[in-house]
């Protein structure tokens, strides 16, 4: 059975994990979980320049922290139970926002599975700056709670930035400001796609390319705890109001703050603020409400391609900094990756071949999968430009909530074309359903036909 490397991890093995985020944490936790239960040890430190209980972008991972049902499903059964003060907000339905009007999805599961949450300690706080009035709504950053569990499992923690990363005899070195850190018999690449460090894993000349990557504008908006639950309540609203150079736009309700993320070409402070300023989005925030001069904003990179060859002999990366579902479920690619990469490196091996043999299979899943994301996107970016195809959409999602008989699944398509449920496949797949693709062509008539009548009589 075995044409692995003879890279083995031994009994008291050392395991450097460059980067405490969910892909260092995870990756720490089903390593540590996997040696204990096979009767071995390994000596792991988690390498993490951020600390997550500060407030604002230098100490967050920069993220819209929508963590989808699946994974919290999946962590639910390792023991990882996601609750307040982690859990800002459950989530049990999408609204799809556009000029002519909404659409509302509800959770198919009928529970409130998704979970919002903050990845570092949270915005700076507007209101205790602004006011000093309201309380602070509780929060615990999740990256600090993965950590945590990582820790309770028995990985080091240290508060260090890694400067550096070189071969020396085929052995990874990892350095500090300080200088060289103790020799490591693994390192995870665990530092995502918004670090410099990601080039120096590129120099090591091993084959590894970084994936592509596009900027995203996320802002952070204080509006207050009553109004986030009497205006947003446990919905994320999704604008398809064709504002140019916006690809996608979101707002999701935290604790007292909302996020809004957007992705587009040259999002600027400016275009945050037309965004805010737009009569559908305006009309979701308090009557009296005004938009702020200052908030907690940053322009984070986001993964939108493959890693090449994210393994060698003794290193492998994961996560963001190997392969990430498109545009969704980010946190989740993180889990997989790191479940395969902890598997692999304390079952089989450490050797190139042993990551390619029985990690690689798990990125090249998310990376065929895109394919299909790639494409439902640009159906997504069309239907948002064109009014006749969004509105003949949105009326087939409308007439299959009132007839839920008639078998459209245009309702969960968009669900989890949106959440990030289900692989993209399965959905491009579902969405070849001649019933749903006939209810469109009838919409798209109707509209034209509105459309005809309407100038008719205008003349
Ligand atoms: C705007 C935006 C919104 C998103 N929204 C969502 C969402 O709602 N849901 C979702 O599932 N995904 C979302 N994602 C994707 C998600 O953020 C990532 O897929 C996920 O964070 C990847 O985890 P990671 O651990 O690989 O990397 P990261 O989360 O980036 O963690 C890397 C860690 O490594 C540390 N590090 C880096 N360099 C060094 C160094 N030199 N020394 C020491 N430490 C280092 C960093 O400080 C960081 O803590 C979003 C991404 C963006 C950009």
């Amino acid at each position: 059975m075995k044409e692995n490397s003879n890279l083995e991890l031994n009994d008291g093995a050392k395991i450097a994990v460059l980067g405490g985020g969910p892909a260092g944490s995870f990756f720490s936790i089903f390593a540590l979980k996997l040696t204990r239960q096979i009767g071995k040890n390994i000596d792991l430190t988690i390498y993490e320049n951020k600390n997550f209980s500060h407030d604002g972008p230098s100490s967050c991972n920069m993220c819209a922290g929508v963590v989808s049902e699946s994974l919290v499903q999946m962590l639910a059964i390792e023991g990882i139970c996601l609750k307040p003060p982690i859990v800002q907000r459950a989530i049990d339905t999408y609204c799809f926002q556009t000029i002519g009007g909404d659409v509302f999805l509800n959770s198919p599961s009928k529970q409130r599975g998704i979970a919002t949450v903050y990845r570092g300690g949270g915005p700076v706080n507007q209101a205790a700056s602004e006011t000093d009035k309201e309380h602070v709504f509780e929060r615990k950053s999740f990256d600090d709670f993965l950590l945590d569990c990582a820790e309770k499992e028995g990985a080091k923690v240290e508060n260090v930035r890694i400067e550096d990363i070189k071969l020396n005899n085929g052995r990874p070195i990892i350095f500090s400001k300080r200088g060289q850190l103790p020799d490591a018999d693994l390192v995870v690449g665990a530092c995502g796609i918004n670090s410099k460090i990601i080039k120096k894993f590129e120099e090591l000349g091993t084959g590894y390319i970084c994936p592509s990557t596009i900027k995203a504008y996320q802002s952070e908006i204080h509006i207050g705890e009553q109004n986030v639950s009497d205006l947003f309540g446990n919905v994320v609203y999704v604008f398809l109001i064709n504002q140019p150079g916006v690809k996608f736009a979101a707002i999701t309700p935290k604790g007292s703050y909302v996020t809004v993320s957007m992705l587009g070409k040259d999002i600027t402070r400016q275009t945050v603020m037309d965004f805010l300023n737009h009569p559908e989005v305006k009309s979701k925030f308090p009557d009296s409400w005004k938009t702020p001069d200052a908030f907690c904003r940053c322009v984070p990179k986001i993964n939108v391609g493959a890693a090449r060859h994210p393994f060698a002999d003794r290193i492998v990366m994961i996560g963001d900094a190997s392969s990430a579902r498109l545009y969704k479920d980010g946190i989740g690619s993180a889990y997989l990756t790191a479940k395969a990469a902890a598997n692999t490196a304390i079952l089989y091996g450490v050797g190139e071949t042993d990551f390619h043999k029985y990690y690689y299979p798990s990125c090249r899943k998310i990376n065929r999968d895109n394919i299909f994301g790639k494409i439902m996107f640009a159906f997504t970016g069309i239907i948002n430009q064109t009014p006749i195809l969004r509105e003949a959409l949105l009326n087939a999602s409308r007439y299959e909530q009132k007839h839920p008989e008639s078998g459209y699944k245009c309702s969960t398509i968009l669900w989890d074309t949106f959440t990030g449920n289900e692989p993209y496949i399965d959905i491009f797949l579902r969405a070849f359903n001649y019933k749903l693709l006939l209810r469109i062509l009838v919409n798209i008539f109707n509209a034209i036909f509105i459309r005809l009548k309407k100038s008719g009589d205008k003349k």
